[in-house]
């Protein structure tokens, strides 16, 4: 049985965040999706079983209040959120884990409620939703949160949000919005930006979590190398950029359910760094337990993404079955 790390839920004071951000769907797909999102009882487990998911780190479903306006709100509903999730942990320890919610418009807040997110409530790290308010996590004023991140040793997913202006070159092709495209390149860009920061030179411990095999990332790293060496100024690293990519990105194989995807992810980032993931309720757990179980590796690297990095990554107890 499998870890799974994407999954999905949603609290009654975060549902219009979520609401605003949600993809174009059907009334009743809508309606099915927020139901999913906020049990915790049978419906969920039943999905877990079917995605033969032993035990799923559970995160709000975005962007939560990583858009909130007032910092103060976002503050008071994120430490909600958290408390509810801990609840519902506890409930089923056996088979829920917690990645703490943010208010990363405050980032002495957003450390102090990480250190309690783990040390009190026993979550394996954080999500975020991308940029907050479109402030990107390689601004210095994260320094801190980066530093207590480290400290803490858990790992931080960075999921996908909307562009804070929606770029020029999507302008006019709604096809391509949101997770068809839009979401994949605003998140890789995201990790490239605290790569170039440096972010990873100061803080060479970090572990940074992308979903969707690493939103493309993983193809990428013999061009950024020779690109990176071949612009002339910006700011200095002391690595080529495959290096951090290869020790500080970890990816899932979160709605992408695909063979060449997942052996290019392997082969360029190593086989400790790719982790199974389902992104319930947005995508089908049968579907993607198929292609874990039938994706072309070998026994022991299945081993490795469906359960024992995720456990490594996040020192949870090793599971049986
Ligand atoms: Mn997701």
């Amino acid at each position: 049985m499998n870890i799974a790390l994407e999954e999905h839920f949603i609290v009654p004071c975060l549902v219009d965040y979520l609401e605003k951000a949600m993809p174009k769907v059907s009334p009743a797909a809508h309606d099915k999706l927020l139901a999913e999102l906020a049990g915790f009882g049978e419906m969920r487990i039943s999905a877990m079983d079917a995605g033969g998911v032993s035990l799923a780190v559970l995160s709000i479903s975005g962007p939560g209040v990583q858009v909130e306006p007032d910092a103060a709100v976002a503050i008071k509903l994120a430490q909600q959120a958290n408390d509810l999730l801990a609840t519902e942990v506890h409930r089923r320890r056996d088979r829920y884990a917690g990645f703490a919610h943010l208010a990363m418009q405050d980032p002495a807040a957003a450390a102090d409620e990480l250190e309690r997110s783990v040390r009190d409530l026993g979550f394996v790290g954080a999500m975020v939703n991308g940029h907050t308010n479109g402030i990107y996590l390689d601004d210095p004023r994260y320094e801190p949160f980066w530093e207590r991140m480290q400290a803490l040793d858990v790992p931080l997913y960075i999921h996908p949000a909307d562009s804070y202006v929606l770029p020029y070159a999507l302008k006019g092709c709604d096809e391509l919005l949101k997770p068809t495209w839009e979401w994949t390149t605003e998140t890789s860009t995201h990790f490239l930006r605290l790569l170039f920061a440096g972010v990873f030179d100061r803080y060479p411990r970090l572990k940074i979590i992308l979903g969707h095999m690493g939103e493309t990332l993983p193809f990428m790293l013999w061009r950024l190398d020779s690109r990176a060496a071949f612009i002339y100024g910006g700011r200095p690293l002391a690595q080529p950029p495959s290096v951090y990519l290869k020790r500080n990105l970890y990816v899932t194989t979160s709605g992408q359910c695909s063979d060449v995807p997942l052996i290019a992810a392997l082969t360029a980032l190593g086989e400790d760094h790719v982790l199974f993931s389902i992104d319930y309720p947005y995508e089908d757990s049968g579907v993607a337990r198929r292609f874990i179980e039938t994706a072309r590796i070998s026994n022991a690297v299945r081993d490795k993404v469906g359960r024992l990095n995720a456990a490594g990554l996040m020192r949870l107890p090793r599971r049986r079955g």
